[in-house]
């Protein structure tokens, strides 16, 4: 393998629960790059991308219960605080990992943006839920804030953000001669911080989440990788998840993928993201998306364990 991206889950760093506190999400990140440190000693250039969902809806509690005392922070905000913040603990916990193992390789984190599409219906039309659930009376002082706050499912009320699709990244440029100098580099985080394109060519942040699946295959093939690796927290794909029926898929080609997919066995919140992404990927000539957990990566690295996803053997003439 020569270039891998690797994409962290929300539950590679935060673990089972969503209340991690800062040191178990130092232990959780050491445990998860068990198989980054490996991939890095046989001298694999490397991407890390990364989920923030937890670290997001903490923030927005922050802000929520602070608002009478500092100025509120917007999501583009937020979303560039917490690259760098979760960026610095996996720079500093791969950091240790490698020079325990003796590897010699360096790693930075790039706060990274991700253009939309001004026109992007999502903008118009915030669809996925962020943080945590607020009681009715807090909803005005919320919607003063400039929030859309709306009741999710009968379960009380929440923000509701776009969920842009993502063009291009900004800095992909620089991400790509820091890779191919052979430095690791961790990069759109949490999907990184969406922004649009001006008439005169600038940028602005917009209030919204890109997903990090999405954005992990854009950076994916920014970099040529051949790997594009997600440790989640389940073992592998399956078919029926959840039933009596499960099925548990060793390997899975574009073709197959795409037929469950339309088929319903993997929904839009979870496992969906991540099968496009592995889809998008080998279309555009990436050699193979593993799906795993983080105990099973560094073998499903080696082919003996997790989803494999391949290219469908295309027919002649
Ligand atoms: P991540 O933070 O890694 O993106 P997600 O929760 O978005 O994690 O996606 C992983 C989850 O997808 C698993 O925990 C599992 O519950 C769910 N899931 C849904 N459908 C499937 C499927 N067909 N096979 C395996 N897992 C699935
Ligand atoms: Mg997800």
């Amino acid at each position: 393998m020569q270039t891998a991206v690797v994409a962290l889950g929300g539950n590679a760093i935060t673990g089972q629960s969503d209340t991690g506190t800062i040191p178990e999400q130092f232990a959780r990140t050491m445990e998860s790059l068990a198989s980054v440190a490996r991939l890095a000693r046989e001298g694999c250039n490397l991407v890390i991308t990364h989920g923030n969902g937890p670290q997001v809806g903490n923030a927005l509690l922050r802000v929520e219960m602070t608002r009478n005392r500092v100025y509120p922070l917007p999501l583009s905000i937020i979303d560039a605080d917490i690259q760098g913040g979760m960026g610095y603990m996996i720079q500093q916990c791969l950091g240790r990992r490698l020079a325990q193992e003796g590897i010699d390789r360096r790693v930075v984190t790039v706060v990274t943006q991700v253009v939309v599409d001004r026109n992007d219906p999502s903008l118009s039309n915030p669809t996925k839920p962020i943080g945590p659930f607020y009681d009715d009376a807090d909803v005005p002082e919320l919607r003063d804030l400039g929030w859309v706050v709306r009741e999710d499912a009968g379960r009380g009320y929440r923000r509701f953000v776009p969920s842009p699709v993502p063009l291009r990244i900004v800095e992909r440029e620089t991400i790509r001669l820091l890779v191919e100098n052979g430095v690791i580099v961790i990069a759109a985080g949490g999907g990184g911080v969406p922004v649009i394109e001006e008439d005169d060519g600038s940028l602005t942040g917009v209030e919204g989440v890109i997903d990090k699946d999405r954005a992990s295959v854009i950076l994916a093939r920014d970099v040529d990788a051949d790997l594009l690796l997600f440790l989640t927290d389940v073992d592998q794909v399956a078919l029926n998840y959840g039933t009596p029926q499960q099925q548990d898929l060793e390997t899975l080609t574009s073709d197959d993928a795409r037929r469950y997919l339309s088929e319903g066995h993997f929904p839009p919140g979870s496992m969906g993201p991540k099968i496009e992404a592995a889809i998008e990927f080998l279309e555009s000539g990436g050699e193979v998306a593993i799906v795993t957990s983080i105990d099973q990566a560094s073998q499903a690295v080696d082919g003996s364990a997790g989803t494999r996803i391949v290219g469908s053997p295309r027919g002649r003439g």
